[in-house]
């Protein structure tokens, strides 16, 4: 499934995230958190998390040659396939597979991946940096992140984790720690994301404290490659009748 991202500051949707979904013949429509860390488990998460790249890869492609704006494609990537010595290798494989710039693909690791072996991780992320790939940290906030790993880290953008943002507005708390990931965020020179946002004042909140970038129901579900190319044909009149 694909949920965009809109950019705060001008209102395009900039980027897209690829959510694995399992459509399961007896159970129906199985969603991640109940098999993924089970994948992670037997190892299976390395070839799944592989025909995920490749699948989010190829479609990006197809929709800029549908006509549509060149979007970034953001994929989830797991700790243990983050720990593949051949990542790198691998990833640079199915973009010249697949014919997607690397600057259209964003990887999203957690801070437990990254932070298990720091030392290995720099290395890795140097690597991934290089092909020009976008790099996020995905729900940030919730695990444990060294700050003085993080400031060497060649990375380009915090996620802020949804359990910070649904209480934004009530919780003062949450407010402090999204302003301040927000914060943090834009002295290191990257951007922020806030995700799971889905009311209006979520979204105020967030683009009154300049967060860079939003994702959630408010904007729209994760829908099927189908529906978002229909969703970027409706966008595209909005915007196409906004500049005449
Ligand atoms: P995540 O990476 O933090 O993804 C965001 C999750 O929040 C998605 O759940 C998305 O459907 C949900 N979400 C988005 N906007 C909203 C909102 O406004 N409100 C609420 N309540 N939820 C919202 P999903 O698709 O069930 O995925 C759950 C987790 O499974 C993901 O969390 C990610 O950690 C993992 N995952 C999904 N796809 C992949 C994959 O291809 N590879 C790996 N390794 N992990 C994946
Ligand atoms: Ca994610
Ligand atoms: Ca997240």
């Amino acid at each position: 499934a694909y949920q965009p991202q809109m950019e705060l500051s001008t209102g395009h949707v900039a980027g897209i995230e690829a959510l694995l979904r399992w459509r399961h013949p007896d159970l129906g429509i199985v969603p991640p958190d109940s098999f993924i860390p089970i994948a992670e488990e037997t190892g299976l998460i390395v070839p799944l998390g592989e025909w995920v790249l490749a699948t989010a890869c190829r479609q990006a492609v197809a929709w800029q040659q549908e006509g549509h704006p060149q979007l970034r494609i953001a994929v989830n990537v797991s700790a243990r396939q983050f720990r593949q010595k051949n990542l790198g290798l691998r990833i640079e494989t199915i973009l010249a597979d697949t014919g997607l710039d690397p600057v259209l693909l964003e990887l999203e690791l957690t801070e437990s991946a990254v932070m298990e072996n720091p030392e290995e991780a720099i290395l890795t992320l140097r690597q991934l940096k290089k092909m020009g790939v976008t790099l996020s940290i995905d729900d940030f906030g919730t695990g444990y992140s060294s700050l003085s790993h993080l400031k060497h880290f060649p990375i380009d953008r915090l996620k802020i984790d949804r359990s910070f943002v649904k209480h934004v507005t009530r919780d003062q708390n949450d407010a402090t720690i999204a302003e301040a990931i927000i914060a943090l965020a834009h002295s290191m020179k990257l951007t922020v994301v806030a995700e799971g946002i889905e009311h209006g004042e979520q979204l105020e909140f967030m683009s009154q404290r300049r967060c860079d970038t939003m994702q959630g129901y408010y904007l729209s579900r994760p829908v099927t490659a189908d529906e978002f190319g229909e969703f970027l044909k409706k966008l595209g009149e909005v915007e196409g009748k906004g500049h005449t």
